[in-house]
């Protein structure tokens, strides 16, 4: 196989380990993918575009995650039930999800084990995002189908989205663009070192 060196190949030049795990693109790589909301740098999508852009039917991210390493799912915590990660597409640095590792689609179908495990991550989730981040407030909640605005409504996720007095300014009304400030490995590096170690006992 001949090389043309027209294309890079090389996207381990940042050096992922400097991000615990998580791989980055380069700038020109992702200059190659746009789309129509722009946003200032967002390593963390070179996870979707390494799977492709959407989950496949039988490839759902939320059943993947939890075989894959914790730096490269940006998984913070793993309870018996349910686990934590990042969002890939977060509102707010240190959105966090909590998932059953069962493939369920809706929270009636959760089982009540599930369930109290869904409620004891939020609230750990909390305490850890209020000391790592300092946040004011949070937004909680589940959305239910894809018509209530849920992005994989195949596999069941509270979002909890850390709040700051100032957090929400002009630009993503403005300019859509909105700002992520932190790199998603380094936020989750911070949250899962912060995690109290016998949550799930
Ligand atoms: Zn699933």
């Amino acid at each position: 196989m001949a090389e043309n060196g027209g294309l890079s190949t090389s996207r381990g030049s940042y050096g992922a380990s400097e991000f615990d795990g998580v791989d980055v693109e380069s700038s020109t790589e992702f200059a190659a993918v746009p789309d129509a909301f722009q946003r200032l740098w967002t390593p963390h999508r070179m996870v979707y575009i390494e799977e492709g852009q959407q989950p496949q039917e039988h490839a759902c991210p939320f059943c993947i995650a939890p075989s894959m390493s914790d730096g490269k799912a940006l998984i913070v915590a793993r309870g018996e039930h349910c686990y934590v990660l990042l969002n890939l597409f977060p509102y707010n640095s240190g959105h966090l999800l909590v998932c059953p590792y069962r493939h369920v689609a809706t929270y009636d179908e959760a089982t009540p084990e599930e369930v109290a495990e869904i409620g004891s991550l939020t609230q750990t989730a909390m305490t850890v995002l209020r000391t790592v981040s300092n946040c004011d407030g949070f937004n909680i909640g589940m959305n239910q189908g894809r018509i209530a605005g849920a992005g994989i409504a195949e596999h069941l996720h509270q979002h909890i989205v850390p709040r700051w007095a100032l957090d929400s300014n002009f630009f993503p009304i403005i300019a859509g663009t909105k700002a992520i400030p932190r790199l998603l490995g380094e936020v989750r590096a911070e949250i899962a070192a912060a995690w109290p170690s016998d949550h799930s006992d």
